[in-house]
C-alpha cells in the first residue's frame, strides 16, 4: 500500500476526537511530501537536527512535533517553528524552553513525558513529580510555554494487557492532574501498534510512523 492509502485507512479509523501526529523520523522528504499532498500537516520528529533540516526544506504550513528525547543545549535550534514538544520530563528543561521561546517572541506548547513502561531506558517523570513541576513557583513564571498534557510511551512489550495497565495509570494521572490544572487537554499515547488501544483508554493524540511509512531502516 501507498503512503497515501496507509494514511486514508488510519484516518478513517480515527475518531473525530483524536490527533494524528504522523511521525516521519528517518523517512526521506518524498515521503513526507507525499503524506502532505495526502492532507497531512502534522509531523512528528525524534531528532532535533532532522527536524531542522526537514523544516527548511519543506511547506511552512506544516506543524512540526518533537516527540523523542530533547536535550536542552538543541531547543535553540527548534525555538523559531516548533508546535508542540511531547517529551519534556524536567523543569530545567522547561526553564530552557521559555527562554528560547520568549527569544523568538513565542509561546511554545509543551506535553509533560510520564514514565509508564518498565524499562529503564525510557524517559519521563513520576506523576508526583508532574504534580510538583505544575503546582511550583517556578514553573507560574514561565510565561513563554504552555503545558497542554501529557505524554507517555508504553513498555516495548507484545502483552496486551500489560500496556493496557500502562495506559489506564497515564489516563488516571492525567484525570488527576486535569481537575487541578484546565489548561491539560492532549493526551498524547498510541504508537503504530497499540494506538487503537490507547485511543479506547483515553487517548486523544497518537503517534503513528511505520504504518504510515513503512518500516525504519536504521542502517542508513
Ligand atoms: C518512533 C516513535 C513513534 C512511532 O512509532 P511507530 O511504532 O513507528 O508508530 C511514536 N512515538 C515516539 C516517541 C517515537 O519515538
Amino acid at each position: 500500500m501507498s503512503i497515501q492509502q496507509n494514511l486514508e485507512k488510519i484516518k478513517s479509523s480515527l475518531p473525530e476526537h483524536v490527533t494524528l501526529v504522523a511521525v516521519s523520523k528517518t523517512k526521506p522528504i518524498s515521503d513526507l511530501m507525499e503524506a502532505y499532498n495526502a492532507g497531512q500537516r502534522i509531523f512528528g520528529e525524534n531528532k532535533i537536527q532532522e527536524m531542522v533540516d526537514k523544516h527548511k526544506q519543506m511547506p511552512k504550513d506544516i506543524v512540526w512535533h518533537m516527540i523523542g528525547h530533547v536535550q536542552r543545549n538543541k531547543v535553540k535550534y527548534m525555538a523559531s517553528f516548533v508546535s508542540l514538544i511531547h517529551g519534556v520530563d524536567n523543569l530545567k528543561l522547561l526553564k530552557e524552553i521559555n527562554k528560547q521561546a520568549k527569544k523568538q517572541d513565542r509561546i511554545i506548547d509543551c506535553l509533560l513525558q510520564i514514565k509508564i513502561a518498565s524499562e529503564e531506558s525510557k524517559f519521563g517523570m513520576t506523576s508526583s513529580e508532574a504534580s510538583t513541576v505544575l503546582q511550583s513557583e517556578e514553573f507560574s513564571e514561565l510565561k513563554n510555554i504552555n503545558v497542554v498534557g501529557l505524554m507517555g510511551m508504553s513498555t516495548f512489550i507484545d502483552n496486551k494487557s500489560q500496556i493496557k495497565s500502562e495506559f489506564n495509570y497515564l489516563k488516571q494521572t492525567f484525570n488527576k492532574l486535569v481537575s487541578s490544572h484546565k489548561q491539560l487537554t492532549t493526551l498524547s499515547m498510541g504508537m503504530s501498534g497499540d494506538y487503537q488501544l490507547a485511543i479506547d483508554c483515553g487517548s486523544n493524540m497518537v503517534r503513528v510512523g511505520s504504518s504510515i511509512f513503512g518500516r525504519r531502516n536504521y542502517s542508513i
